[in-house]
């Protein structure tokens, strides 16, 4: 059982729109600092499965730790998908789920600057938690350009009048109805977003929205740099059952492997690491608790600093150039080239 999984109560369940629903949790006292999280990200939540045992699926949390009593998650339905229509179906107040603690990197580093974030469907989940937290901490204007297939189906539509209510000079919500303007396209998209050239840009829809969303900003020459995406897909991966990963040092030639210390959680830790395992899989090997969630480079749960000597990753979906340029890393993808390493988790 993964060290950062845990038995959470559903306190409520909020209806949304016919297709979606949010559930608030109750998290217990003792808790508290483990499930602290930041604007942006997401929660693990393991569903079960006649078939596999259980599955595990990444939910956003839609609430803001700045204004919001209590975490909520909010699931939409997937045309012909498993574990949301799960939730959606058998889900009440007292339900208890599993849960894996807060992870994720699609988090707003600063409130200093303008915010232009883009969504569609579900993708307001993490967006809506960073407007809130906008709003209540920073000072900086926020423009939500938020596309959706009619007015039934915009989630949090009431919620979102009510803050452009109270915040008219700050808050901006351009909303795209496919029932009214058609699916979203990247000229129309860019004629929106073009007065905003300068404002940091998050970003979270479905693949179709993203990639156009991505051309719109181009087109109207905002910089790459300035966006964050978050990328909407079922784990294939399941991170409450996997067992640990046996990664053996004994019968390998001294250059074939390379020293690191670990610092992680208060402890620090000196292994042996051969050159063809992953960080990830070294630490979990040794019985060290290492955030992880997909294991496939996209969530960014793992992500350490190397502190000292060079390493490389066999994939990246989840850092930026910025992140790289700090040293940022991805345990689960990531292998030693220099001998001796330092390597810190920042928890
Ligand atoms: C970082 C992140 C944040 C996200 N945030 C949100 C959010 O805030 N809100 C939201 O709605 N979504 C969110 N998602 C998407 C969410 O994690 C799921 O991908 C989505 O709910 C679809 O899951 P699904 O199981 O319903 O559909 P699918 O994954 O499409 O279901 C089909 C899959 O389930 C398998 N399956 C079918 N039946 C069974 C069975 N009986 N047992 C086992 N497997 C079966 C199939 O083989 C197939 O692989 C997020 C994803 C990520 C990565």
């Amino acid at each position: 059982m993964n060290a950062r999984a845990h038995r959470i109560k559903v306190r409520e369940v909020v209806s949304e729109t016919a297709e979606a629903l949010s559930l608030v949790f109750d998290i217990p006292d003792d808790l508290t600092r483990r499930f602290a999280y930041a604007p942006g990200q997401f929660l693990t939540i393991q569903v079960p499965s006649d078939r596999t045992g259980s599955v595990a699926r990444c939910y956003s949390l839609s609430s803001s730790p700045h204004c919001d009593d209590r975490p909520t998650v909010t699931v939409k339905r997937t045309p012909g998908g498993y574990a949301s229509h799960w939730l959606c179906d058998n889900i009440a107040a007292g339900s208890i789920l599993t849960v894996l603690e807060p992870a994720g990197s699609f988090v707003p580093r600063s409130w200093n600057r303008d915010l232009l974030l883009c969504a569609a469907g579900s993708g307001i989940t993490p967006i809506m938690s960073i407007l809130k937290s906008a709003l209540c901490v920073g000072r900086s204007k926020v423009v939500l350009l938020y596309a959706n297939r009619d007015p039934g189906s915009i989630i949090f539509a009431r919620q979102l009048r009510e803050l452009v209510r109270r915040n008219p000079r700050r808050l901006t919500v351009l909303h795209w109805l496919e029932s009214e303007r058609g699916i979203p396209s990247a000229r129309g998209l860019a004629g929106l977003v073009k007065p905003y050239r300068g404002h940091e840009v998050y970003l979270c829809g479905p693949t179709g929205f993203a990639l156009v969303a991505k051309q719109a900003l181009a087109q109207s020459r905002i910089s790459a740099r300035d966006i964050r995406q978050e990328e909407y897909r079922s784990l294939t991966e399941n991170p409450f059952e996997q067992p640990a990963p046996v990664v053996t040092t004994a019968v390998r030639p001294a250059g074939d492997i390379a020293s690191v210390r670990v610092e992680i959680d208060g402890h620090t830790h000196r292994l042996s690491w051969p050159r063809g395992a992953k960080l990830l899989d070294l630490l979990l090997a040794h019985g060290i608790d290492a955030p992880y969630v997909c294991r496939e480079s996209a969530c960014g749960t793992c992500v350490c600093r190397v502190e000292r000597g060079r390493t490389r990753m066999l994939m990246n979906e989840a850092l930026i150039d910025e992140e790289l340029a700090r040293g940022l890393t991805l345990a689960c993808q990531t292998l030693p080239e220099s001998d001796d390493l330092h390597i810190t988790f920042d928890q």
